[in-house]
């Protein structure tokens, strides 16, 4: 195994291991898009994305150039009260924690939920690819919101209602520390 990616990506604490692993993987371009598929000689019929079915599908594409993210990030921005989400790569979407002005809770949370979105369409991906089922933009809005909420509650302490965090209220802690 190559591990010398390994430390390129950011685990985040919060949220399970699958979607981290997931993560982790998709930096790497392991996991197994048409694009990558057809780099080890697998003979594919169709290499379009199912999403958009406009351009090859590999994992900037999926997750950053496509329309349907595109449209789901814009959401997602508005969501989270940050500037507009524009990336152009896998890499980009996970560092944009950095750049949109978050901190603290918020911060760590929005990270999580950079994975959880990618995760989701990743999933609405191959729900399309094999069973047919097309992706739905409120799917999986709703989707993320929901799962986001179940695994901070569980995992970041997050002290906010589901309510709350549909308006992307999070509150930095019960107890903060005074210094
Ligand atoms: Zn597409």
């Amino acid at each position: 195994m190559d591990f010398s990616n390994l430390n390129a990506f950011e685990w985040c604490s919060w949220i399970p291991n699958k979607c981290n692993i997931f993560g982790w993987r998709a930096e790497m371009g392991r996991i197994p898009t048409a694009s990558a598929l057809r780099k080890r000689n697998i003979q594919i019929a169709d290499s379009l994305c199912v999403l958009c079915e406009s351009a090859e599908e590999n994992v900037d594409h999926l997750f950053s150039g496509c329309i349907f993210a595109s449209r789901l990030w814009q959401h997602i921005s508005t969501w989270c009260k940050v500037p507009n989400i524009f990336v152009f790569s896998f890499k980009d979407l996970l560092d944009l924690h950095n750049f949109v002005g978050l901190s603290g809770k918020k911060k760590e949370i929005f990270y999580g939920l950079m994975i959880i979105v990618c995760w989701c369409i990743w999933r609405a991906r191959n729900s399309f690819k094999f069973q047919n089922k097309k992706a739905r933009m409120e799917g999986i809005i709703g989707e993320v919101k929901v799962l986001g909420f179940l695994w901070a509650k569980s995992r970041a302490k997050l002290h906010n209602s589901l309510d709350q965090f549909k308006t992307f209220t999070i509150a930095e802690s019960e107890h903060p520390v005074s210094e």
